[in-house]
């Protein structure tokens, strides 16, 4: 499938500020487009532009400061929508989709709404990732074709429609509406959160595999594998509480409360930062678990790299004994901040 960014505005927002010197951040996956890219943003805004080149996973790892202090006139982060409220100097988004092709989403949209009646669904809200939001728009107008009522719920730092993996408050606002949650997208991580946020089943239409399914068994997997992180870190001696200095996902304060609270449980708690969270930062401090303030896929994706158990501030919550594992719910950033 073919990614596609929006140069001209990017060009077009540069000119409109009158801006010289450009700083550019954009996800790993683009990098090899980066020299044309700089070349044709150069040549078409007569401007002098430069490239972060560290990972950029998302617009939580705004590079505002940075920019400002190389003396930057203004950024242009491809890849993402806005995620921090406030940035310290002029700055565009460019967020990167793919492009939809739409026989095929109707064809989805057909073996969706197949499913969906077979399940006696006829109120449905429908989510996805910002890149696929062209998909979503076809899927759901066809969808409502077929006489299902369509929800897209509006959320905190998020557009219409969509979610984040540490933002599910679009899908929180309409799930009472709904009998079930569609989610158009690849991947398990975000269907998993969703299925914990919304408490409704969970449907992934899926655009490469055009493949539709209902989660079930991964979040009973998912959850058995929170359930040892969780019990592995009653266990410890020892916590390291990890902070990220990405502006997105500051918890300093979050990091300090939690702190406090494992110390009075006898725990020997240190408060750790870093930029990227990765094993090899703390290889040789001898800690025996670790909770992760940072994005919450660190916990979940990474925690096989990780020699300690690795848990997020929602999971602390049930090793301090405050939640029980019946609640469980998905860290989200912005809820927690
Ligand atoms: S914190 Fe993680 S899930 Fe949230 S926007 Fe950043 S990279 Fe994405």
């Amino acid at each position: 499938m073919m990614l596609e960014f929006d140069l001209k505005k990017a060009v077009a927002e540069i000119k409109k500020r009158k801006a010289n010197l450009i700083a550019i951040q954009i996800p790993d996956g683009m990098k090899t487009r980066l020299p044309a890219m700089l070349e044709e943003i150069e040549k078409k805004a007569s401007t002098e532009a430069f490239a972060f080149v560290d990972p950029c996973f998302g617009a939580c790892g705004i590079k505002d400061v940075a920019s400002k202090e190389l003396g930057m006139d203004m950024l242009v982060h491809f890849g993402h929508t806005q995620f921090v409220s406030k940035e310290c100097l002029p700055t565009v988004y460019i967020p990167i989709e793919y492009k939809a092709d739409k026989k095929a989403m109707a064809l989805l949209a057909t073996k969706l709404g197949d499913k969906l009646k077979e399940k006696n669904i006829k109120k449905i809200a429908l989510c996805s990732t910002i890149q696929f939001k062209e998909h979503r728009t076809i899927v759901g107008k066809e969808l409502e074709k077929k006489r299902f009522k369509v929800f897209e719920g509006a959320g905190k730092n998020v557009e219409k429609g969509q979610v984040l993996g540490c933002n599910y408050s679009g899908i929180k606002a309409v799930e009472g509406k709904a009998d079930a949650v569609a989610f158009i997208g690849d991947g398990l991580f975000h269907p998993i959160g969703l299925s914990f946020a919304a408490k409704k089943p969970v449907f992934i239409a899926e655009p490469v595999q055009k493949e539709i399914r209902e989660i079930g068994q991964e979040k009973d997997l998912f959850l058995r594998k929170r359930i040892a992180m969780i019990e592995k870190t009653k266990q410890a001696k020892s916590i390291a509480i990890w902070v990220c200095t990405k502006k997105g996902q500051q918890r300093m304060k979050l990091a300090m409360q939690l702190k406090k609270k494992f110390e009075t449980k006898g725990k020997r708690t240190y408060i750790f930062t870093s930029n990227l969270l990765i094993p090899e930062y703390i290889a040789g401090i001898n800690v025996e678990a670790i909770v992760s303030t940072a994005c919450p896929r660190i916990a979940f994706d990474d925690s096989s790299l990780f020699r300690q158990p690795i848990i997020n501030p929602a999971e602390a919550s049930v090793v301090l004994g405050e939640k029980k594992i019946e609640d469980y719910f998905f860290d989200e950033l912005c809820e927690l901040c």
